[in-house]
């Protein structure tokens, strides 16, 4: 009998420890933040951006399954499930068979998960952790996949894919284990364990154009949030529109957007540093517009930018690693590769 408690006790503390010690995520996508769009980014912030304090460098590459170019979908697909896809297609491979995500994953070794995007949340790159659907724009289905999924935490635009539905359902009030705040008081004051905020019926407007709250001040109250719950967590944090500016070859755009998401991974880093075993990846899905830095002055902290296309370009995109197993992402390698050591480190 007393060896079977000592045994007890044995399990316990081991299981006790394991969860301890399994890292926290933070995977922080810019979305067509290329090379460019980063020196464009950082010259224009005094020569300076919030990536110089990461520890490794690496190179992802990012075309589809059967596409040169990618789009959000496939790309996102490959680094949230760890397979390439068609382009429009989310969380399911070319032979049509779904995959779990990192998120997913994460959820079944006892992780709390949190999705957080500048666009609506039904969105192409945050969809890629919870849908498996065969096209990224029926952001009603999707919509509708998320309220049926177990994320614990999200925050974006596209209230109306939820309540203002053509089969006149309204998710909301479905969704009867989340609460849905109005803003980040509300949510820092809240006391559920699911919680969503959805920010804006539509999609969310550009920085320029006075988005509120700034994201910087999302990832804290959500970090905040997740820490509360004294479990490790898996969260995915979003710059969405840098690629809107370069769709829409506007210089003033890319460079705003990228100053907020910059100044947001300056604060989810100061984060990871005081933690001490956080994990934190920041990259791009693809870069957009063919970018190139023509012209600028350093000392007036000027970026002129060309813009080669209207669409995403194909060259590779750069990884930047903090944290435990930080070192696994140096080096050139598919974007599914991301997921694959993701999922390394929290197998370790
Ligand atoms: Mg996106
Ligand atoms: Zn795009």
């Amino acid at each position: 009998m007393r060896n079977l408690l000592s045994l007890f006790i044995v399990l316990l503390c081991t299981f006790g420890v394991a969860q301890q010690d399994s890292p926290n995520i933070i995977l922080m996508i810019g979305d067509g933040m290329g090379l460019t769009q980063i020196s464009a980014g950082m010259y224009a912030n005094n020569n300076n951006t919030a990536l110089e304090g990461f520890e490794f460098i690496g190179l992802s590459k990012t075309h589809a399954y059967d596409q040169f170019i990618t789009d959000s979908a496939a790309s996102g697909t490959a680094m949230a499930t760890g397979v390439k896809t068609y382009n429009g297609v989310l969380g399911i491979d070319s032979k049509n068979i779904s995959h779990k995500s990192i998120l997913e994953i994460c959820q079944e070794k006892g992780y709390k998960t949190a999705l957080i995007a500048t666009s609506n949340i039904a969105h192409a790159t945050p969809a890629s952790f919870y849908a498996k659907i065969d096209s990224r724009r029926k952001y009603e289905e999707i919509a509708l996949q998320l309220s049926q999924h177990d994320v614990d935490l999200f925050i974006g635009g596209g209230k109306m894919f939820f309540n203002k539905r053509d089969d006149k359902r309204d998710l909301l009030e479905e969704m009867t284990q989340y609460e849905f705040v109005k803003d980040l008081d509300q949510l820092r004051d809240s006391k559920s364990e699911k919680i969503g905020y959805l920010t804006y019926k539509e999609e969310p407007p550009k920085k320029m154009d006075g988005r509120k709250p700034a994201l910087e001040d999302i990832a804290s109250s959500s970090l905040e949030k997740m820490e509360s719950f004294g479990k490790p967590f898996f969260m995915m944090i979003e710059g969405s529109q840098i690629d809107w500016g370069g769709h829409a070859n506007e210089m003033d755009y890319v460079l705003s957007e990228f100053e907020e998401f910059n100044t947001t991974i300056q604060r989810v880093l100061e984060f990871a540093k005081a933690d001490g075993n956080t994990l934190v990846i920041v990259t791009a899905d693809h870069e957009t517009g063919g970018l190139t830095l023509s012209g600028g002055s350093v000392q007036r902290g000027i970026s002129k930018g060309t813009f080669s296309t209207k669409g995403h370009s194909a060259t590779m995109v750069p990884v930047f690693s903090y944290g435990p197993s930080a070192e696994l992402f140096k080096g050139i390698y598919e974007n599914t590769a991301i997921f694959d050591k993701m999922l390394e480190s929290v197998t370790r």
